[in-house]
């Protein structure tokens, strides 16, 4: 496992276009995909590519991915070169032109070869990871796992040794091009989710409460961004 602060340019991960907007420090690794849910594992299944959206949990310098033992793609990830994407559209940058029309983000992509975890607390560990991730708080208010249904969890973990960092803020990058005297107007439209009022299940009895784990999280960012992060402005 690496403990580098900075990420390791491999072949696979040497950024070609628009380079500017790459990063080469872990923490902003770390920052793209903590504030992440979901991330789209590709990988070859039966000698096809298939790129598939799944929950995640990061965990020091490990990527945890779970599922069904029945599910196929994780079957095929295990030891096998497999990539791992997760993408924050943080808004529409309008232009004069369409050529320059793009999109602010912050994305994240780490090649390797997922291994399974078959120890039970390694396992639990794992699970624990994808659970704090998606729901902070939630695994201690939940019923644990039972034997029986961690035997039916497929639990895989992907070294972040090899990852690569690409992200854009700011406005167009034709405010000083001759489409500038157009007066058409120009910008970025900031893209922003929420979450909402929590749902009670109509099959709760009277008297339990919205526990304070999901209650703390109404109204706040979805895909939060690092305060004082910034990017790279460009086309
Ligand atoms: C929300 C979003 C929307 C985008 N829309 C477009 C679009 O419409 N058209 C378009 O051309 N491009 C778009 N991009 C950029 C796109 O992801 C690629 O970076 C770009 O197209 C260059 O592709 P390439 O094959 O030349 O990459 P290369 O530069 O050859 O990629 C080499 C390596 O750089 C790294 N890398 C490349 N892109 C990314 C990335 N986005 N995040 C992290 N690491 C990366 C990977 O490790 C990759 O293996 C978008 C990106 C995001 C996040």
């Amino acid at each position: 496992m690496s403990t580098d602060l900075t990420l390791s340019r491999t072949e696979r991960t040497r950024l070609h276009r628009l380079r500017e907007r790459g990063r080469s420090d872990r923490a902003e690794l770390h920052a793209v995909l903590d504030a992440g849910l979901i991330c789209h594992l590709g990988v070859l299944v039966d000698g096809s590519p298939v790129v598939l959206p799944t929950g995640y949990g990061r965990a020091g310098d490990l990527l945890y991915l779970h599922g069904s033992t029945a599910n196929r793609s994780l079957l095929a990830a295990d030891g096998q070169d497999a990539c791992v994407t997760v993408t924050h559209l943080d808004g529409m940058v309008c232009a004069r032109a369409i050529f320059h029309h793009s999109m602010n983000y912050r994305s994240a992509v780490v090649f390797g070869r997922p291994r399974l975890i078959t120890d039970g607390p390694g396992k639990l560990a794992g699970l624990q990871a994808v659970t704090e991730q998606l729901i902070p708080g939630r695994w201690a208010q939940a019923r644990p796992p039972t034997r029986k249904e961690l035997a039916a969890t497929r639990l895989l973990a992907l070294s972040l040794d090899e990852a690569s960092v690409k992200i854009r803020t700011g406005p167009p990058d034709d405010g000083d091009s001759p489409d500038a005297a157009l007066g058409r107007w120009a910008g970025e439209l900031p893209l922003t989710a929420a979450w909402g009022q929590a749902v009670p299940d109509p099959a709760l009895p009277p008297g339990i409460a919205v526990p304070p784990h999901i209650l703390a999280r109404v109204g706040t960012a979805a895909f939060p961004l690092r305060p004082g992060a910034e990017g790279a402005a460009g086309g």
